[in-house]
């Protein structure tokens, strides 16, 4: 009898194919790249800062020794009474990446498909490839979300749809008739996931039904954050609401004590703090009123400013002037801006909304920079 030879033992662990697969995420950029550190308008940060009540609350959190509560049951029940949810349909996260990748783990494995346009958010494909999911990207119409498209591609391996709304980077937005549209379309067994990072800076009118969609069907979970419009990126808090059975299946995969302290107390007193959010939607919808004005101004050069509901800007730059020239120029100005090429966007630069003195000194550094070229 011959024995077979023994496999050679690996030098070192093996990380599963599809994980050695991912790019990482790129985070916004803070410094130029000589080091010098920037004002950060490269990660949708809220200039306003935050609350202050949520730095009221920070500074008398409980104790660093002591483990949070598991559940945010004071948060989650001040988020049932401002949506008029039902707290136990509420699930909170560090942060709602953290809620989009356990949806992702949840509902799709090894020969699923995770579905979402072109141009959205990067952390899905990341979300898809983590739990050996095959993310399928739809194509977009003229930079925003095209529901014929997404529909056309839902096969019997689709188990989630991915959409953000308003979107990022182009901060392109659905409105309530196309996303009924793309729920209606979908088989009831496909998760649709409807992320709200942007969904404050909407008006009431301009509400897209994502979250009375959530409180209606089986197959809709939204995800919220307090990153953006709440200004508390640093303490990592999200939520997600949906059926209780989704809910459920989060919960079972979530980090035990995945809101800290100080998060949990912080973003109760911001929830308690919606005049902060006010203004802050105020302000950005007149700095991004400006902004957009300003570079639809600058179309002879080649700019063009995506339309956005968000805290941010997309522009195209598509003639002499390159998004790469105007990224050094704002760098050179102080500013930190996100170029996109690792996204198929090399002609795109999204900027985020800062106060008004920055915004006067990004457009100053912009039009410098095209009267110059
Ligand atoms: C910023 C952002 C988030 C929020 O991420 P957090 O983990 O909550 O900080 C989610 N989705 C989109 C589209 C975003 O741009």
């Amino acid at each position: 009898m011959v024995t077979p030879p023994t496999p050679k033992p690996l030098a070192k662990p093996l990380a599963k194919p599809w994980i050695a697969d991912i790019h990482a995420y790129v985070p916004g950029k803070a410094h130029a790249s000589d080091g010098r550190e920037l004002v950060k308008l490269s990660a949708n940060e809220n200039p306003l800062g935050s609350s202050a009540a949520a730095i009221a609350a920070l500074a008398q959190a409980r104790k660093p020794s002591d483990y949070p509560d598991p559940d945010s049951h004071a948060l989650r029940s001040a988020l049932g009474e401002l949506f008029d949810i039902d707290p136990a349909r509420i699930v909170c996260g560090t942060g709602s990446g953290e809620l989009l990748g356990l949806a992702a783990q949840a509902y799709a494995g090894p020969g699923d498909e995770i579905l979402y346009s072109r141009y959205s958010f990067s952390l899905y494909e990341i979300a898809a490839k983590r739990c050996s999911a095959s993310p399928v990207v739809a194509p977009d119409n003229d930079f925003g979300t095209d529901v014929d498209q997404l529909l056309r591609l839902v096969s019997d391996q689709t188990r989630i749809v991915f959409v953000a709304n308003p979107n990022n980077p182009t901060g392109s937005y659905l409105p309530a008739a196309e996303i009924a549209r793309l729920h209606a379309g979908l088989p009831q067994d496909v998760l649709l996931v409807i992320d709200h990072a942007y969904a404050e800076y909407l008006t009431d009118e301009e509400d897209d039904g994502g979250l009375a969609l959530a409180a209606a069907h089986e197959n809709v979970l939204v995800t919220r954050t307090f990153s953006k419009i709440y200004g508390l990126a640093g303490e990592r808090i999200g939520w997600a609401t949906g059926a209780p059975d989704i809910v459920a299946n989060l919960n079972r995969i979530r980090g035990p004590f995945n809101v800290t302290n100080h998060g949990q107390a912080a973003a109760l007193a911001a929830v308690g703090d919606q005049q902060f959010v006010q203004a802050s939607r105020d302000h950005n919808a007149a700095e991004l009123a400006r902004f957009t004005e300003f570079v639809e101004g600058l179309g002879n050069y080649g700019l063009r400013p995506i339309p956005s509901k968000a805290n941010f800007l997309l522009i195209l730059f598509e003639g002499d002037v390159t998004a790469e020239m105007a990224l050094n120029a704002l760098a050179d100005a102080g500013y930190a801006t996100r170029w996109l090429p690792g996204q198929d966007l090399p002609q795109g630069l999204r900027i985020t909304i800062g106060t008004a003195a920055q915004m006067d000194d990004v457009m100053a550094a912009l039009r410098k920079l095209v009267e110059g070229a």
